[in-house]
């Protein structure tokens, strides 16, 4: 688990994954890490998998929907609409492997200082410009269920370059045992 951490830590290109056990345990974890609290808003789009709404009703926030556009992925110009003051995390999901306009989401969500997690769980390998798609954004969630691109039978990885957000993942998922330096 620690080489296969380390070869997709190398692969997307980013500092920290971290192996789950899922891709909807990965959303639900990182939701978490982004202190995605009872009653706060969190956006995603119409066209998606039912587990990224799952994970959000899961840990007690509200998934607000937003429509797609012509590339089949969340509309910029919706998710300005759908905005309100209690808007913690937009979850943009690159849906079979075709990117989001990502830049101008994050463009959006960094005037309002809205979080932003990529549903990446189909999009192992896909890119945006020259980088992996998963690696735009706070943090990113692949699935490694036996329907994606590739499969350990389940399982998922949470993508990170922030520090913070791998420590706390790191911690929740494994019962608020204590961040060891040495296996990270
Ligand atoms: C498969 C999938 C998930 C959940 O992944 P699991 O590993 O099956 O829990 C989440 N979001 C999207 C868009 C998916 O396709």
């Amino acid at each position: 688990v620690r080489e296969f951490e380390s070869a997709c830590e190398k692969y997307f290109g980013v500092k920290k994954a971290l192996a789950v056990t899922s891709g909807t345990a990965g959303i639900k974890i990182a939701l978490r890490a982004l202190n995605i609290k009872r009653g706060d808003e969190v956006i995603t789009q119409s066209f998606n998998f039912i587990a990224t709404i799952e994970a959000i009703l899961d840990i007690g926030a509200k998934p607000i929907i937003v429509n797609v556009n012509e590339t089949l992925n969340m509309s910029p110009d919706e998710l300005s609409k759908k905005i309100t003051k209690k808007t913690k995390a937009v979850i943009p999901v690159h849906m079979l492997v075709y990117p989001n306009k990502i830049n101008e989401i994050k463009k959006i969500c960094k005037k309002k200082k809205i979080k932003i997690l990529e549903d990446n769980c189909e999009t192992l390998g896909g890119k945006y410009k020259n980088k992996y798609l998963g690696n735009y954004s706070d943090v990113g969630v692949i699935s490694f269920d036996f329907g994606k691109t590739i499969t350990t039978g389940e399982g998922g990885m949470i993508v990170t370059n922030n520090k913070k957000i791998y420590q706390y993942c790191n911690q929740y998922h494994d019962h608020g045992h204590k961040f060891k330096k040495n296996i990270a």
